[in-house]
């Protein structure tokens, strides 16, 4: 049997091979080593459509574990499934409608480590967390509240300026 963070390592460096062939030899090169600090806008779909149109078939489960960020010039960020990501896998509400997100890309690569997610709603950012009204507990992803056990619902605040 394959560890699983091992198959992920490999499903990573599969899709980073097959999407962005060339620029891996930037890491070669020290220089390109720090990433870079990026503030983009578009919407987060599944990765695997997007790869089907290029004759790239993911495996049912690796499909399940990756999305991507499409900016609205059509440029896609494959997206690093974590702390700040998982509420995309997990609400599918969240899916394919405006969002602006800020992260770091993997240099060498298009992958896209999110550290914030901003939600746009009529024209104006939010913040997006999920919420238990009865115990008043605020979660990064959509969750059963762990104090009441009721559900934690989405909630989208305009951020203040
Ligand atoms: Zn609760």
């Amino acid at each position: 049997m394959v560890p699983p963070s091992l198959h992920l390592l490999g499903v990573t460096v599969l899709v980073a091979v097959i999407l962005f062939p060339l620029p891996i030899r930037a890491a070669d090169n020290p220089k390109a080593l720090s990433p870079r600090t990026a503030t983009l806008r578009g919407k987060v779909v599944s990765l695997a459509p997007l790869l089907d149109k290029f004759g790239a078939r993911l495996d049912r489960d690796a499909a399940a574990q990756w999305m991507a960020f499409v900016t609205e010039d059509g440029t896609i960020y494959p997206l690093i499934k974590d702390d700040a990501t998982r509420m995309f896998f997990q609400d599918h509400s969240l899916q394919n409608r405006p969002m602006q997100l800020t992260g770091r890309l993997i240099p060498g690569s298009q992958l896209l480590q999110a550290q914030e997610v901003r939600s746009i709603v009529n024209g104006q950012l939010c913040e997006v967390y999920y919420w238990c009204d009865i115990c008043s507990i605020r979660r990064s992803e959509k969750k059963i509240c762990e104090c009441c056990g009721g559900p934690m619902i989405l909630r989208e605040d305009p951020v203040k300026k």
